[in-house]
């Protein structure tokens, strides 16, 4: 009886058993897919792009390896950009490019002697706007530590040329026109008159600076005076215009070069597009104040892009100073 009741136990706990196995069976049943479909409802699904924050994008990017291109949106390699002298390989947009580089691209190596090198810009007028001048010169100061102002000027070689070079620095305060860019490109000019050689002059300005007041307009007058004594020696000066050249300083000694210059696509005027649109109310022509527009109408001689610049000066300054060199 004992064996027989041990049985029937045995047999309960066995078909007990497969109860719970079928039971356990049953919930281990693949009920997710082996890919489990994200939901619907969250940007992170692979069907849509997730959306990239500018901030996030910058953050992706490592710095100082890539330029995006302005013009053509290509990536470029930075190393790349610098050998071909800021200008994209791929659509020819002409980067900004520093005073210092721009100068390094076109003299001779180590035949350039910087002028006034430590010339510095004083607050006469103690102006105070959003910020103090004094505050924005230092904080370009620390900015472009390379630079004292907006221009270095000196004298190099430009092929067998010695010409007298003042380059503007756009980064510098928008490259404007104050006391010392003034003062510093008189002296230039003054020191090719003493020495009876050529003066280049590549402008990259927004203007006349505004936190120097009526002293900076004077240096409208004060470098074109200078550029007056200079030619009645019958020296040449040639103007380069970058982008942008706009207000006081086109409105000065840009554009009464001998011969006026320009790279491709620079914006070029006195005032902005948007300021005479606004005054004139009239519809502005395609291409209105760039290189290409005034080349038509008659206020350039020539486009010439970066990588050309070196050897057209020297073609432009054979001829120029070829009657001087018989003389
Ligand atoms: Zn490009």
């Amino acid at each position: 009886m004992v064996g027989c009741r041990l049985q029937t136990q045995q047999i309960g706990i066995i078909s007990m058993a497969i109860k719970v196995l079928k039971r356990k069976a049953v919930v281990s049943d693949p009920v997710e897919p082996a890919v489990t479909p994200p939901p619907r409802s969250t940007e992170t699904s692979f069907l849509t792009k997730p959306k990239i924050s500018p901030k996030s994008r910058k953050r992706d990017m490592p710095e100082g390896l890539w330029t995006k291109c302005r013009k053509c949106a290509e990536l470029i390699f930075d190393k790349e950009l610098d050998d071909n002298l800021k200008v994209c390989p791929k659509c020819g947009y002409h980067f900004p490019i520093g005073a210092r580089e721009r100068i390094h691209s076109l003299v001779e190596t180590c035949s350039f002697e910087e002028m006034d090198a430590m010339m510095e810009a004083v607050d006469v007028l103690k102006f105070t706007g959003a910020a103090s001048y004094e505050a924005k010169l230092s904080a370009n100061r620390k900015k472009s530590p390379m630079l004292r102002d907006a221009v270095v000027t000196g004298i190099g070689r430009i092929g067998p040329h010695r010409v007298a070079l003042g380059v503007m620095d756009f980064s510098f305060l928008g490259g404007s026109m104050g006391s010392v860019v003034g003062e510093k490109l008189t002296r230039l000019v003054e020191a090719a008159t003493d020495r009876g050689i050529p003066v280049v002059i590549i402008s990259a300005s927004g203007g006349a600076r505004m936190y120097e007041g009526m002293f900076s307009l004077m240096q409208m007058a004060k470098t074109c005076g200078a550029l007056a004594y200079h030619a009645r020696q019958r020296l040449p000066y040639i103007s380069i215009l970058t982008d942008p050249t706009y207000a006081g300083v086109i409105a000065s000694f840009a554009t009464i070069g001998d011969l006026i210059l320009a790279e491709p696509e620079a914006e070029i005027g006195f005032a902005g597009a948007r300021v005479i649109k606004d005054t004139t109310q009239a519809e502005l022509p395609e291409g209105f104040q760039t290189s290409e527009f005034l080349e038509k109408h008659g206020l350039i001689d020539s486009i010439v892009s970066r990588s050309h610049m070196r050897d057209r000066l020297i073609y432009y300054l054979d001829h120029l100073t070829a009657g001087r060199k018989l003389a």
